[in-house]
């Protein structure tokens, strides 16, 4: 399968995705996180950090675009690129070595960096559904695609 969807009743659930996701996922993961503001990406980003064995906040990188967490098994980048705008920007930050083999980047708004980005293992989605939410992970990449497998066993 490479398309896994489902629904999330309560932000418990959407933390218990991301730490789901956690176990499945291997260092060099890209991960698209696509939903409109309040559908739970960052909340999904917390429960992935916390299940990798981040304690502490996890705060939204509104206006620094990029929060890195070096955790035990491997660094995650967390970017929010809502109010990025300027391509010359990606370049002058240095974002593109944050992307590689050792690292995790979970990316909230990538449209916003079209083109710029590396393409996505895994594209995550998430929209409000009654009081909850719902999900769907799609596998873009072999490597998005044993995540997944992994993720459904
Ligand atoms: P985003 O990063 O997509 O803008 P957030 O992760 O900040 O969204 O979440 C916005 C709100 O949605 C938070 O108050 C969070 O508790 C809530 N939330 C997250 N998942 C769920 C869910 N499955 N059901 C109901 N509320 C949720
Ligand atoms: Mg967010």
């Amino acid at each position: 399968t490479s398309v896994r969807q489902g629904s999330l009743p309560d932000e418990d659930a959407t933390l218990a995705l991301g730490a789901a996701l956690a176990h499945a996922i291997a260092p060099g993961t890209v991960i698209y996180l696509w939903g409109d503001l309040g559908a739970g990406k960052t909340t999904l980003s917390r429960g992935l950090l916390t299940a990798l064995g981040h304690h502490g906040r996890v705060k939204s990188p509104t206006y620094t675009l990029v929060e890195s967490y070096p955790l035990a098994s491997l660094t995650v980048h967390h970017f929010d690129l809502y109010r990025f705008a300027d391509p010359e920007e990606w370049e002058d930050a240095g974002f593109r070595d944050y992307f590689g083999p050792d690292t995790l980047c979970l990316v909230e708004w990538p449209d916003k960096a079209e083109g710029l980005l590396p393409r996505a293992d895994l594209v995550v989605e998430l929209a409000v559904a009654g009081s909850g939410r719902s999900y769907r992970i799609t596998a873009q990449t072999d490597i998005g695609q044993s995540c997944l497998t992994r993720l459904s066993t």
